[in-house]
């Protein structure tokens, strides 16, 4: 007898949403059905290995097929089955206890014009009406008569007692019209479906089979190929490959296998720089096959660059970017991870707040550091080149977590540096080969490194043979201000007032120099009050007449950086201190002058504009710093 039943009240809101989703990925609805198949025959196989015999072990296989003229597709698998109360229970209520969840996420996405989350989601048996106007279920359990559960979506469904041979069940899909907007008719087209099978459940473990159209040679009587013709038959193929690359023996898989994958599913033209096999099985199971591109990614930088992993659990597809698995500071990292940990979750709870992926993330960023650290030590160009693309990230990591990746993270930088040049060098290096005496890694920051090389500073410590870390990039000072030391080494900037590497008896020189012209040094920093914070002798110039350094750890580059940040409104200004060289003639000129006051304090301005031009930076006032060059010139000149 056939019963008409209501759908409960939350089945019919998710039942609406599908209906009527215009959604472009409606392709998932397959991906569905493919994987409910494939948990169903899960459960068979269970139930039968621990029924002692009295439930058969079968052959296992998902079929699906087409019929053109009756606009269907069919999806067979010979796995439980359902008797009436689960057909009740599981088509006709919402079984997950996290879909209510699901669907308040979806309106509001809805609302929000943003469709696309659907996808995301294991959104189940339901997702095929968005392509069927009509689902039969024709279902048997090993034990039960057969039903046929049927609905046309809206608000009902129907069951009755059905004929059906053998266990299992067969969903026909009666697809929708095609109209302007979306054409259903292509999920009639083999091809289509042989890609979506290789899409999305080309990793399901059981064969997933199609009757397909192939062409053979036409033979003659005697048995003969006729040259040239062909006649049509069918033949059924296995749309799947059942064994995924990540879960195969990580011996087995070659580097080649590696690179192919990566560049067929991460279209990719060229090999990855980095590929990792990760194997893990303890706390949490998962595998995880993870790319370092050779390129940096063309949209890494565009605001919509998606990082994330590919999610898969036992070889179902689920996601195809979990941004919950990957560090922002590793978001050019490419990859994919299948755990079953994560199998009874998926579809039950929203996957953002599942702590499995904040596990799996962490291990996953170790496993990434763990390489990079393996590759620096083992092949130093390759790192380089690494490190030209992705570097300013992992400094990115430092600095975003106030220094909390410190420790995780400082044995992979590396750093250009004085002595080196074009070598790259690592901070254990650097260690390992400061100078007797030496107290702290000294680093420099500028613009880029032909300018940071001429920065008056830089002379004294290649006078002294100390090493010093060129910083080129904006966020270099930034990452070494969280750090604040390696190794129970301070690092310290060149162009930082309070640096100083000189002894006792510079020291009192320095003194005596500056009690001598202390009315020199007064008056310069009274005319140069607004810019400037101090004017004091130098122990840091060796042949240049002057430099600018800072105080309070803010540097020039610093707040160059601070300040070109869009939304900054107020300015940030370092600290600045002028500098002058003791032994330089220009400072013997002015010693010359300390009694003229006024004479001192008109060309204070000119003393300041040429640190500030040694520094690379730009002066404030050109105008006046042209006049004022052109006065001494007619001056020297004219005499
Ligand atoms: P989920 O798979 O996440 O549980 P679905 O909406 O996809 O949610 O399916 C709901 C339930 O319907 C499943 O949990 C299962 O119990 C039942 N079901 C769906 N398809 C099949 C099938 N082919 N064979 C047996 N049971 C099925
Ligand atoms: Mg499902």
């Amino acid at each position: 007898m056939k019963e008409i039943k209501k759908f409960e009240t939350e089945s019919k809101e998710l039942l609406n949403l599908m209906i009527n989703s215009i959604y472009s990925n409606n392709e998932i609805f397959l991906r569905e059905l493919i994987s409910n198949a494939s948990d169903a025959i899960d459960k068979y196989k269970y139930l039968s290995l621990t029924s002692k015999g009295k439930v058969p072990l079968l052959d296992h296989d998902i079929h699906i097929a087409l019929d053109k003229k009756a606009r269907t597709i069919t999806i067979s698998d010979n796995g439980i089955g359902m008797n009436k109360e689960d057909l009740m229970n599981n088509l006709g209520t919402i079984a997950r206890s996290g879909s209510k969840d699901f669907m308040s996420k979806v309106k509001e996405a809805k609302e929000k014009g943003n469709i696309d989350i659907i996808g995301q989601f294991g959104v189940g048996f339901y997702s095929a009406f968005m392509v069927a106007k009509k689902i039969d279920v024709l279902t048997k359990t090993n034990a039960g008569p057969a039903y046929l559960f049927s609905s046309e979506g809206e608000d009902s469904y129907s069951i009755e007692e059905a004929e059906k041979d053998s266990v299992g069940t067969t969903i026909t899909l009666y697809l929708k019209k095609s109209n302007d907007e979306i054409n259903y008719d292509k999920y009639l087209e083999e091809y289509q479906i042989k890609d979506l099978v290789k899409r999305y459940s080309d990793y399901i473990r059981y064969p997933i089979k199609m009757l397909c159209t192939s062409y053979k040679p036409k033979l003659d009587k005697d048995g003969n190929e006729i040259k040239g013709e062909t006649v049509e038959v069918m033949e059924e193929e296995t749309l799947n490959s059942m064994v995924p690359l990540w879960k195969k023996n990580k011996a087995d898989v070659t580097n080649e296998e590696l690179n192919k994958f990566y560049k067929d599913k991460f279209m990719d033209y060229e090999d990855p720089a980095i590929s990792l096999f990760v194997s893990v099985d303890g706390k949490i199971t998962y595998n995880a096959l993870l790319f370092i591109p050779s390129h940096i990614p063309y949209n890494l930088y565009s605001e919509n660059y998606e990082k994330g992993l590919q999610l898969y659990s036992k070889g179902v597809f689920i996601k195809d970017k979990a941004p919950e698995l990957l560090p922002d500071y590793l978001k050019f990292v490419k990859g994919l991870v299948d755990s079953p940990d994560l199998n009874l979750n998926i579809s039950r709870e929203i996957l953002q707040h599942s702590p499995i992926m904040d596990k799996i993330q962490e291990n996953v960023e170790k496993k990434v550091v763990d390489k990079l650290k393996e590759v620096l030590k083992e092949d130093k160009e390759k790192y380089s080149k690494f490190w030209k693309d992705f570097g300013e990230h992992i400094k990115y990591g430092i600095y975003s977590t106030y220094g909390g990746k410190k420790d995780l993270l400082q044995d992979i930088l590396v750093f250009h540096s004085l002595n080196k040049n074009d070598e790259y060098i690592t901070l254990k290096e650097y260690k390992e080969n400061m100078a007797k005496g030496q107290k702290a890694i000294y680093f420099v920051s500028g613009e880029n490194l032909d300018a940071i090389k001429l920065l008056p500073q830089i002379e004294r410590y290649k006078k002294l043979g100390y090493d010093v870390l060129l910083l080129d990039q904006k966020i270099d000072e930034f990452c070494i201000m969280m750090m604040q030391n390696y190794d129970k080494t301070d690092f310290k900037s060149i162009t930082d007032d309070a640096t100083n590497e000189i002894s006792k008896e510079e020291q009192e020189t320095i003194d005596k120099v500056s009690a001598d012209s202390k009315r020199l040094l007064d008056n310069l920093k009274e005319s140069l009050k607004e810019e400037i914070d101090d004017v004091v002798i130098s122990s840091k110039l060796v042949d240049s007449p002057l430099c600018l350094s800072t105080k309070d750890g803010l540097s020039l580059e610093m707040e160059k950086t601070l300040n070109e940040q869009p939304g900054n409104e107020e300015k940030v200004k370092a600290k600045k201190v002028l500098e002058i060289n003791p032994e330089h003639d220009l400072f013997k000129a002015f010693v010359a002058i300390q009694d003229q006051d006024d004479l001192v304090k008109e060309y204070a301005s000119v003393l300041l504009d040429e640190a500030m031009l040694l520094e690379g930076r730009e002066i404030a006032n050109k105008k006046e710093f042209v006049r004022k060059l052109n006065e001494l010139m007619i001056k020297a000149f004219s005499k």
